[in-house]
């Protein structure tokens, strides 16, 4: 089956697609390598009467074990293009960690704490992807896009993507609205790297001169890789979504319950501010004070064994085996200490 410029395929299994290596197969598949080949599909799509879902590197994605019923549109939309001090203008389908690559090399800041982490340049925006003291929205200028409600391609200024921690338009009041075609940037030639985190302050610490990007990128990417958090070929840790679970912002109220339950003051329970009256707590903390520690789970999938918050695919886990563990794990919690985690990954089918 095909649109009148764009080859489909059917039955496609998915789990390759996916960083969890988990779901079933996609009932229409097909590739977008250019702005022509998205509004086709979007067309092609409405005139079967099927859902479109977008899929960048599929490491934020939980596939059910059915698969999904419409079209899986690959964005591989390609090119990193200079504009000049700084400014780069990025396909949807370029490898995100390859873009950090290109940028420290080119002696440019903004991204270098970004390194390591998977997926594309296009899923970056969706979920506003942070680490180690950086976040992507810190450098986007614009996201250009085609806009499903429009039937047109739109120059969406950063304002108006509505960037907060681990969200934006994109997957909060707009969900499915957007294809992502290119990203915007404007990194800063010849800046110091950002040395926030208090692991990346530890290592350098002795050094007698400022690091460069390229050293801080290589350290971001090992200290992600002793974590499971830089996929590796072969290595069982990082067949997972990342991290599994959202950081919970709770009424600063519930603090002394939480401390209560951990048995510990209020003021021993690691938390952040977020805003008026709430606080945001590291879900890490509350699974480890709720027993489900490193290594957790007996079946296929479990919980890392070293990183707390990545539930993990043994090797040939369902989608089935990761939902048990996550009810597990949400309920427990809860029980626990009153607060209700809620899955960072997307679920597709
Ligand atoms: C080992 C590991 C470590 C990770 N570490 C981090 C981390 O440190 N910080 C962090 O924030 N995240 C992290 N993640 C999560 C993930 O890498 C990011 O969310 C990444 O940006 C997802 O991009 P993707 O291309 O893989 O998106 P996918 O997983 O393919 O898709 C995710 C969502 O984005 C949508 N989407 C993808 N591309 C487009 C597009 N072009 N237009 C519109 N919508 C689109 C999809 O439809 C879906 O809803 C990690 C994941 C893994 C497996």
């Amino acid at each position: 089956m095909t649109s009148e410029s764009l080859p489909i395929r059917e039955d496609v299994p998915l789990a390759p697609f996916t960083t969890f290596r988990i779901g079933g197969p996609a009932r229409f598949f097909a590739e977008a390598v250019s702005e022509q080949d998205v509004a086709a599909a979007v067309t092609w799509a409405e005139q079967q009467g099927v859902p479109l879902f977008l899929l960048g590197g599929g490491s934020n994605l939980l596939v059910r074990d059915e698969g999904f019923a419409g079209l899986v549109l690959h964005m591989k939309i390609a090119g990193v293009e200079a504009l000049g001090t700084g400014a780069f203008e990025v396909g949807a389908g370029e490898i995100w960690d390859g873009f950090v690559s290109q940028s420290v090399a080119a002696g440019c800041a903004g991204v270098e704490c970004l390194a390591g982490i998977p997926g594309s340049v296009g899923g970056t925006p969706v979920q506003n992807v942070g680490a180690y003291g950086q976040e992507v929205a810190e450098t986007i200028v614009s996201v250009r896009a085609f806009d499903r409600q429009l039937r047109t391609f739109v120059d969406l200024p950063k304002q108006e993507c509505r960037f907060r921690y681990r969200a934006s338009l994109f997957n909060t009041d707009a969900r499915d609205r957007y294809i992502v075609t290119r990203v915007r940037f404007q990194l800063h030639p010849g800046g110091a790297p950002t040395l926030r985190y208090a692991d990346l302050q530890r290592h350098f610490a002795q050094a007698s001169a400022v690091p460069t990007l390229v050293e801080v990128a290589a350290v971001v990417r090992g200290i992600r890789r002793a974590k499971g958090m830089l996929i590796v070929e072969g290595d069982p840790d990082c067949r997972s979504a990342g991290s599994f679970f959202k950081n919970p912002v709770v009424a600063v109220s519930l603090l002394p319950e939480v401390a209560k339950a951990a048995g510990m003051e209020a003021s021993d329970v690691p938390h952040w501010p977020a805003g008026e009256g709430l606080v945001k707590l590291p879900a890490a903390w509350l699974l480890e004070h709720a027993g489900f520690v490193k290594g957790y789970g007996a079946g296929l999938a479990g919980i890392s064994t070293r990183h707390t918050l990545a539930l993990t695919n043994r090797g040939g886990a369902t989608f089935a085996d990761v939902e048990r563990l996550e009810h597990e794990i949400i309920a427990g919690v809860e029980s626990r200490f009153g607060v209700r985690l809620e899955r960072e990954p997307v679920l597709l089918g």
